[in-house]
């Protein structure tokens, strides 16, 4: 299949060409066609293959050929999860924008208000936004929605994880016209959450997956290494930099302390490292994602912040310093590298406090995960037997409800089996509570101010 058998306006040919791809990627030849016939579409496939051009090119293709429902509301709003995403769509859409009639604009939490609410006085036909700050713009009148044509959530199910469900609806509410029609995208889009969601917002939708988020990635070649604590995860880490021939590598912590401590420790080593953490201020974050995207760095050290979206093709290796909290979080660090037909590594450390986290993770993705061994490196730890984790989930439970009495017999059993401690971040059993929007490390993506 060709572009040239979607029967796409001339000039959005001419920026395919210009940018050199030859043909649509399986995404791309059945999201586009479908969004076309004006469907409401769920739609997920692999990280790196091309979500981005399959939501854009119907959007652009859409704006070309039909009039505008209103003069002045934007025509098509696409929300991302996080600033860096966002600014990272924006920069692909403007490649086919610039030139044509359309005007776009971008706006993010983080960046100066007044400017923004000039911006929208403008009345562009393209909104690029992190959710939050769009819906305070629109709480305050700075625009409407009445005239929206189309509504484009990529990663839509990582907005939901990080609370902006009450956003979402807003501005749903605010553009629910029959003609309007809405588009979701990720890699990740079967959890059930996602599902009463899209319920919601989107009417009579086609699903389209290619694939499945558990579906290997075969690109992609994961490495787990056991280790029983930090020193060993920090030498073992030093190991890999000094051994693996990268180019570019992304390493993932649980929090942004972890961050700010391993940024500092291979700094002081020499090495080429960059922290991108969500305490920084949005300049700082632009310079360092600009700067890291340039080749200016080697590594970047972040936490989930960057785990989704990010498109950066010389990244070769990505390491899971700490598993991820959240389970499909997995799925999307590792997507940082082995993008559109590239290969890529994917290393992650599993100490007693991943242990849960690596478990669910063998179980999302469904195959048994086994783990490999460095001369040199050798771990005492060796898992934790399912019996005795379900003992020391019940241990917490009843931690939880113990009186000040009960309370030290509880605390002692559960610090034996290793749950109630991780690498510097929340225990991995309080999952629901770390999901809740005023989660510690997930006030990494607020976009208020
Ligand atoms: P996803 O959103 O699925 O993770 P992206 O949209 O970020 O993937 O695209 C991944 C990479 O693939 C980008 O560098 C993009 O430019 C490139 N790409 C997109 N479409 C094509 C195509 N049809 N042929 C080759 N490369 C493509
Ligand atoms: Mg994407």
């Amino acid at each position: 299949m060709q572009f040239s058998d979607f029967g796409l306006d001339n000039k959005i040919m001419s920026t395919v060409e210009h940018l050199g791809f030859k043909e649509p990627t399986e995404i791309q030849q059945q999201a586009i066609p479908a969004a076309m016939t004006g469907h409401d579409l769920i739609a997920s496939s692999k990280t790196g293959s091309g979500k981005t051009l399959a939501f854009i090119i119907p959007a652009m293709q859409r704006l070309l050929k039909n009039r505008a429902l209103s003069k002045r509301d934007p025509r098509v709003v696409i929300l991302t999860p996080t600033r860096e995403l966002a600014k990272q769509v924006f920069t692909q859409l403007r490649m086919f924008t610039s030139g044509s009639q359309f005007k776009a604009v971008l706006i993010l939490g983080g960046e100066n208000f007044n400017d923004q609410v000039k911006t929208l006085e403008k009345d562009p036909q393209f909104i690029v936004a992190t959710p939050g700050r769009l819906a305070d713009h629109l709480s305050q009148g700075h625009f409407y929605l009445n005239g929206l044509e189309l509504l484009i959530l990529d990663e839509a199910d990582r907005m939901l994880d990080l609370g902006f469900a009450e956003q979402l609806a807003q501005i749903n509410k605010a553009a629910d016209h029959r003609k309007r029609q809405t588009l979701m995208f990720s890699a990740t889009l079967d959890h059930a959450q996602v599902n009463d969601f899209a319920l919601a917002l989107l009417k009579k939708p086609k699903r389209i997956a290619i694939g499945s988020a558990h579906t290997e990635h075969k690109d992609i070649t994961k490495r787990f290494y056991l280790c029983d604590n930090l020193t060993q995860k920090e030498k073992l880490l030093q190991h890999f930099i000094a051994k693996e021939d990268h180019q570019q590598m992304i390493i993932f912590t649980a929090t942004r302390a972890d961050t700010d401590r391993l940024s500092t420790l291979l700094t002081e080593q020499g090495l080429s490292t960059v922290a991108l953490s969500g305490e920084l201020n949005q300049g700082q974050r632009n310079q360092i994602m600009d700067g890291f995207s340039k080749g200016q760095q080697k590594i970047l050290i972040t936490t989930d912040l960057a785990s989704r979206g990010l498109d950066l093709i010389n990244v070769s290796h990505v390491i899971n310093f700490d598993m991820p909290k959240h389970t499909e979080e997995f799925v999307h660090r590792i997507g940082r590298t082995g993008r559109a037909g590239s290969k890529g590594d994917a290393i992650s450390f599993v100490g007693p406090k991943d242990w849960i986290s690596f478990k669910n993770v063998e179980g999302f993705l469904q195959q048994k995960l086994t783990f490999d061994t460095i001369d040199g490196f050798k771990a005492k730890f060796k898992g934790i037997k399912p019996k005795k984790a379900k003992v020391a989930v019940k241990a917490q439970d009843n931690a939880k409800s113990a009186t000040q009495v009960k309370k030290p017999k509880a605390k002692k059993i559960v610090k034996k089996s290793f749950l109630a401690e991780d690498v510097g971040d929340l225990p991995v059993l309080k999952r629901k509570q770390a999901i809740a929007p005023q989660d510690i490390e997930d006030s990494e993506f607020e976009e208020q101010n």
